[in-house]
């Protein structure tokens, strides 16, 4: 039997399929191939080449056509995505295509390396040295007059710079080049490190050439970035590459100013919010090698390094790095993953360290390394608890807490107020009859947006306007219950009606940049008011903010999901740490009715360590994870038996193997988008015999006759149980 091509297709099944060669070229592992699917044609990647089928050649399709004379993806990354797709159960189809940005999943020759740039002629240098321009159009020519400079950095530099470079192009002072740019200029110089930072700094540094996981254990503000500069500049000493993930986007600008200004070099971005064109240049120009420095959020871990020498994932204990749909990788993990195969250093940084990683530095499998300090000196911000229920409250807000607002805009100091919630209300009730306006698809509270004067669902986007009167006994006493950002944004306005009162959670924040620009008018020495999600949770430093009040925590306290209390740990500890950053101390106030709960005492007192300590201890009591290991299957459909039969027909396929099956039950959230939910959780305290038994049982379901009728999923270490 002839060898055939194994390609893999970016369709949600859990096989690769099986080609002819095609009739010219030649088709190797890792090259893209165009062939004919169902009744069109797809982009897949090669997995293996000269192979021979188990079906009759007769029944085979051919290639069409190699799109790639040599690998798009090298040998590493192949290896790593055939693992990667085996341990989190996903269709191998769509793990490569995760991997490859959507503009080189296509049947389009690859992107041009090089976007415009514009370098100096030589008349240009002549009247430069002449100085016979002025404004725009001097400073276009000094800062071309260190060598190429790409538009987008000139962009950057020179905002208006389009309009002198038309009058200079034409005056043929300036072309556009296709030559290697100089790029940017280093312009900070790094500060002294700390003995801590130092120390980090040689661990991590002795170790590179070789695989090895650290967690950078570092309180917020500590220099844990710092520590990355450093690194990251032995390795591109070493004429390496390196590549840093950031939870989110937001993260991403100011970041890659810090890396550009420090090191001097191009910073490569890959992110979601990327044009396609940029995105997939970025990821040829690590393929290339050419991009030292690479930047990117969760599907950055993906990206080619052929020269790697370093993989940091700042913020790790961060869940935007498990991807929540298709594909359910975990970024963090697959960093590790990956560390191995490429032999460099992994370095995962917290403040606020998942359980995970703690339990990997208890196995002996991560290193730790401490940053206690904040350089110069800053002592970390003081928490206070707030009891809220010996006090009259207004719109949610105590008296203390006001009054601490009212001292620190007397300052001239900015305050954050968080709650994590947007909109106006969670709840809009009838105070005559007790009716609630509930969405029809999920059966769930909506939450009142007044601005906007609707209900919004905020589990399946179901609108409708705000009803003037109860729909059910037409009074007109209709009541928001609870405080969303809206709302608090609405009492601090009335409160302090001469302080700009800033709301930053995901609806002032839609625009692209819009985040960006509200945290530009913030770094200076303003005064505000800041009003947020937990967008304003993330790594942010605003040096004038100096008090933090955390509103409406207490749901995180008495949730069913196990992993309520390390996030409330992590977002309180998090939060707070935004405080105080610069050379103001900080002060931290928590609004709570559970002053007594266990878990704040804990972390007020002893700090996040203790807490994560104390949490950890009681998941190793229950065999949760990180000591057990779970599977959990979902599925949906628009009718309770369809979901009942496949999640049935699901579990008695798993009899006989030493799994422990939870369910078929129920989801969280049984009702969704109109969808009914069910899962089957799937239990095991070692993953090797919880992968033994999936393996065969994960293809066997796409062929249950219920399958058909369900839309499904199996997400493997799942991080939320919805
Ligand atoms: P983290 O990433 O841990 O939150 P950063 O690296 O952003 O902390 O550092 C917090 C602040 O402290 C930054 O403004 C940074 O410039 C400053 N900083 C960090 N390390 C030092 C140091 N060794 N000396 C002086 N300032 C430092
Ligand atoms: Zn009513
Ligand atoms: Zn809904």
């Amino acid at each position: 039997m002839p060898a055939v091509l194994r390609v893999a297709l970016p369709v949600p099944l859990p096989t690769l399929f099986d080609y002819l060669p095609p009739a010219t070229g030649e088709a190797v592992a890792g090259s893209r191939v165009l062939v004919p699917f169902g009744k069109g044609k797809a982009v897949g990647v090669v997995v293996e080449a000269g192979v021979e089928s188990a079906v009759g050649n007769a029944r085979l399709k051919r290639v069409l056509r190699v799109l790639d004379d040599a690998p798009l993806l090298d040998a590493e990354l192949m290896a790593t995505l055939a693992r990667a797709a085996d341990y989190w159960l996903g269709a191998p189809g769509e793990a490569y295509a995760n991997a490859l940005p959507l503009a080189l999943r296509e049947d389009r020759p690859l992107p041009e390396l090089h976007e415009e740039a514009w370098a100096l002629t030589a008349a240009g240098r002549s009247a430069l040295d002449a100085g016979s321009r002025r404004g725009g159009s001097r400073a276009l020519l000094e800062a071309l007059a260190r060598g190429p400079q790409t538009a987008e950095l000139l962009h950057e530099m020179l905002p208006g710079w389009r309009d002198a470079a038309r009058r200079l192009d034409e005056a043929g002072l300036i072309e556009r080049t296709r030559t290697q740019t100089a790029g940017p200029m280093a312009v900070t110089t790094a500060p002294s490190l700390s003995d801590e930072q130092q120390q980090a700094v040689d661990a991590i540094g002795e170790s590179l050439g070789a695989f090895q996981s650290f967690l950078l254990d570092g309180v917020t503000g500590s220099g844990k970035t710092e520590v990355y500069l450093a690194l990251i500049e032995k390795v591109i000493a070493q004429g390496k590459q390196a590549l840093l993930l950031v939870p989110e986007i937001g993260l991403a600008p100011q970041t890659v100013r810090r890396l550009r200004d420090r090191l001097g070099v191009a910073v490569q971005v890959l992110h979601s919010n990327l044009a396609e064109g940029d995105r997939a240049r970025a990821w040829l120009r690590a393929r290339s090698g050419e991009a030292k420095v690479i930047l990117g959020t969760r599907s950055a871990i993906f990206t080619p390094l052929p020269n790697a020498g370093l993989i940091v994932v700042d913020e790790e204990h961060d869940s935007a790095y498990k991807q929540q749909e298709g594909f359910r990788y975990h970024a963090r993990d697959l960093a590790i993953l990956r560390g191995r195969a490429l032999n460099v250093p992994v370095v995962l940084g917290s403040a606020t360290p998942s359980l995970e990683s703690l339990a990997n530095v208890q196995a002996g499998r991560y290193r730790t390394l401490h940053l206690r300090a904040r350089p110069g000196a800053i002592r970390a911000p003081q928490v206070q608890i707030v009891d809220m229920r010996a006090q009259r409250l207004d719109h949610g807000l105590s008296p203390a807490l006001l009054a601490a607002v009212t001292d620190t805009v007397a300052r001239g100091e900015q305050a954050l107020v968080f709650r994590n919630r947007r909109g106006y209300a969670p709840v809009l009730l009838c105070y005559s009859c007790g009716w609630h306006a509930e969405c029809p698809r999920c059966e769930h509270p909506m939450t009142l947006h007044a601005a906007r004067r609707a209900l919004i669902c905020h589990h399946c986007d179901y609108s409708t306007r705000m009803p003037g009167q109860c729909p059910s006994c037409f009074s007109p006493e209709l009541k928001p219950q609870g405080q969303g950002t809206e709302r608090l944004e609405e009492a601090l306005t009335a409160h302090f009606p001469e302080v700009p009162v800033m709301r930053i959670d995901r609806e002032t924040t839609r625009r692209r940049d819009a985040f960006e620009q509200l945290l530009e008018g913030l770094h200076e020495d303003r005064l505000a008011i800041l009003v947020g999600t937990q967008m304003l949770a993330k790594g942010h430093d605003l040096p004038n903010l100096t008090l933090v009040a955390i509103v409406g925590v207490d749901e995180g306290l008495h949730s069913v999901d196990f992993r309520a209390s390390e996030r409330l740990a992590q977002l309180v500890v998090q939060v707070a740490g935004r405080a105080g950053r610069a050379q103001k101390p900080g002060r931290v106030l928590l609004q709570t009715h559970h002053p007594e709960h266990p878990l704040l005492r804990q972390l007020l007192a002893q700090g996040y360590a203790a807490a994560a300590a104390t949490l950890l201890e009681e998941r190793r009591s229950v065999q949760l994870p990180p000591f057990g290991h779970q599977v959990l299957l979902r599925a949906d459909a628009h009718q309770r038996e369809h979901v009942d039969a496949f999640l049935g027909e699901a579990a008695n396929a798993l009899t006989g193997t030493p799994l422990q099956l939870a369910g078929p039950m129920p989801a969280p959230m049984p009702l969704r988008a109109g969808r009914h939910r069910g899962q089957l959780l799937i239990e095991a305290e070692t993953r090797g015999a919880l992968h033994s038994a999936l393996r065969p049982w994960y293809p066997s379901l796409s062929r249950l006759p219920s399958a058909r009728r369900v839309r499904w999923s199996l997400d493997v270490d799942p991080i939320d149980l919805y």
